[in-house]
């Protein structure tokens, strides 16, 4: 049984109390940081990630991250799942100086953009590209992309379902609902739900259906058997096109969820750790899509315009220090060995995590996704209203706290452990150990 809450709140005070005295110089940057940034972090929204003030980063090697006071963590968050590599992997180290003594941006193709394509469609088979510099931004041009193509505006996602800071997508989440924000082009019902996806296809003209094949933003929440392709069999009677969007799940397994379960989108968005780190968002899309997408381009006649009503693209886009770092990405570091190795360190995770919450008989239960293995404080979800009934926030700020304070990183609530593709069996172990230490903590 868990001790109570407010013996759990006040392990919590006493492990911050350790945390904050033990870094001293974080907190003196943050003060600095506080006089010429919102909330003293380069992205506002930072600060909310972790209920502590934040870490200053020194640097990273491998899997673990060292702060500016000299603590080293094992980062099993991966910078959610954008440093899946690792940090400073010799070959993106390499390849990196090396395109930047070349030049890093021209606004004119490269070799390697051939090279990376052509990677691309034999990992994940569709055959044509394109390149932004974030996930969020390919998942708009996707977005953009089957609009125009169906000549239907409404979009399909699933509650608690995360695809980047774009207009249409930002919703509000309300004890694990999420409805539509402003945007009235979307739709939304629940993972795991074909009758509700069924009813929305057959009464809305509804352009795409966007969806991660696991949901990786609510801890996490699995396909159940059937629904997957009962989504691609009811997409395709109702000339809805299928999005998506792997860009945390396709360091699961070579060739993504969308190869190793033959998913079959029409339009497939990958990002973060496609290239190591390196901004780069991609999406692939049929050979049907690449021909809507070349007659509603603008082509530039100068002086005047041409016709085109397809907005895509960015000066930075796909530029050349992001296409190297993906070129190296895809064929040195996101190998069919790595990957499969990180997957394997997975289940040994998954096992570690069964061991510990059996030996206690907690009604806990684990993830097991490949290299995305983890803890639920509940049953298993099968969607994100039930994914929000096992959170616990006190349990959670406890858990990561305690965690950091004991050299693992595991920063967002939401999202993780993942294995790092450079991760070993003593990394699993000391996952392991601080788990242990923990519960043997917090249970009587
Ligand atoms: N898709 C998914 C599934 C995500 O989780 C995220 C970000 N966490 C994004 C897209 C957007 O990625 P980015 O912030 O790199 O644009």
């Amino acid at each position: 049984m868990l001790k109570s809450k407010t013996r759990i709140n006040a392990l919590y005070e006493e492990e911050l109390g350790r945390f904050i005295a033990a870094r001293p110089r974080s907190r003196e940057l943050h003060l600095k940081a506080r006089q010429h940034m919102p909330n003293g972090v380069p992205m506002a929204w930072m600060k909310g990630l972790f209920d502590h003030p934040p870490l200053f980063i020194d640097h990273g090697e491998g899997a673990y991250i060292t702060d500016v006071d000299g603590h080293r963590y094992l980062d099993l968050n991966v910078a959610d799942m954008s440093m899946s590599p690792g940090y400073a992997p010799p070959a993106i180290v390499r390849t990196l100086s090396e395109q930047a003594a070349k030049g890093v941006q021209f606004l004119l193709p490269g070799e390697d953009s051939i090279t990376v394509s052509t990677l691309l469609t034999e990992r994940f088979l569709l055959p044509y590209w394109q390149y932004t510099l974030s996930a969020s931004t390919a998942n708009a041009e996707a977005m953009r992309l089957a609009r125009i193509a169906t000549s239907r505006q409404t979009i399909l996602m699933f509650h608690g379902g995360y695809h980047g800071h774009i207009d249409d997508w930002l919703m509000a989440s309300e004890m694990g609902t999420v409805k539509p924000g402003k945007h009235a082009g979307t739709l939304m019902v629940h993972f795991n739900d074909l009758a509700a996806v069924e009813k929305a296809l057959s009464e809305f003209d509804i352009a795409a259906v966007v969806a991660e094949p696991a949901m990786t933003n609510v801890n996490l929440v699995l396909p159940q058997n059937g629904f997957l392709d009962g989504l691609r069999a009811l997409t395709q009677k109702h000339g809805t096109l299928l999005i998506y969007d792997e860009t945390h799940t396709h360091v699961c397994a070579w060739g993504g969820l969308t190869r190793h379960w033959r998913l079959n989108p029409d339009i497939l968005v990958v990002g973060k750790s496609i290239a190591s780190g390196i901004p780069m968002g991609v999406y692939g899309m049929t050979k049907a899509l690449r021909d809507v997408m070349e007659s509603h381009i603008e082509v530039e006649r100068w002086p005047q315009s041409g016709e085109g009503d397809l907005a895509v693209g960015g000066t930075l886009f796909g530029n050349a220090l992001s296409m190297a770092a993906a070129r190296t990405t895809l064929t040195e570091i996101l190998t069919p060995e790595n990957q499969k190795r990180a997957a394997t360190l997975g289940a040994l995770l998954a096992d570690r995590i069964d061991a510990a919450i059996y030996k206690r008989q907690l009604p806990w239960t684990t993830h097991r996704l490949f290299c995305r293995s983890g803890l639920c404080y509940g049953k298993q979800p099968i969607n994100s209203m039930e994914a929000s009934r096992s959170a616990d926030f006190d349990l959670n700020r406890l858990q990561r706290i305690y965690f950091a304070n004991r050299g693992v990183w595991e920063a967002v609530a939401t999202a993780g452990p993942t294995v790092p593709l450079c991760a070993t069996g003593k990394d699993i172990d000391l996952y392991g150990d601080v788990l242990n230490a923990w519960l043997d903590e917090i249970v009587e």
